[in-house]
């Protein structure tokens, strides 16, 4: 582990944290910093950067928590639906370096907004299209 990642300091109890549910390889806690009360992070206990590093197999385990800390969401907390987000990489606002998926719980009227849209010019939604798919393994 990188000595200086605030999510493993927190899986060594260096750091405090606000435990919602753990099992033998994932660790969900409350965001310091919440969309809403509830916004909950769900790590791999053991490091990994971003999706692209993190076996699929550990990965399969976090949406699996992703989806039990939903369900405690709606039922816990009264909330209506919630967003699930995964930051990757710093471009994309990834701050900590340790994969977390943002489970943020949504009220009517919470007055919070998805990322802005635009429109394709042209071919480019074609031609995106087509670059993408090039760049999949079946
Ligand atoms: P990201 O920008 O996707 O990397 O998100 C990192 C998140 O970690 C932010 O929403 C922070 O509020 C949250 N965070 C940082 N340090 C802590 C901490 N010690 N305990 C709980 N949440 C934290
Ligand atoms: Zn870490």
């Amino acid at each position: 582990m990188p000595d200086e990642c605030i999510f493993c300091k927190i899986l060594q109890g260096e750091v405090p944290s606000s435990k919602v549910y753990e099992n033998e390889k994932i660790f969900a806690f409350l965001d310091l910093n919440p969309v809403n009360p509830g916004h909950t992070l769900v790590i791999p206990k053991k490091h990994y950067q971003d999706i692209e590093k993190i076996p699929e197999d550990l990965l399969i385990e976090m949406v699996k928590a992703v989806k039990k800390i939903g369900l405690a969401i709606k039922e816990g907390l009264e909330a209506k639906g919630y967003n699930i987000g995964l930051n990757n990489g710093r471009v994309a606002g990834q701050l900590v370096p340790h994969v977390h998926f943002h489970v943020m719980p949504r009220k009517i009227g919470d007055g919070l907004k998805l990322w802005p849209q635009r429109k394709y010019q042209g071919q480019e939604m074609d031609k995106t299209a087509k670059l993408l798919s090039s760049h999949i393994e079946s």
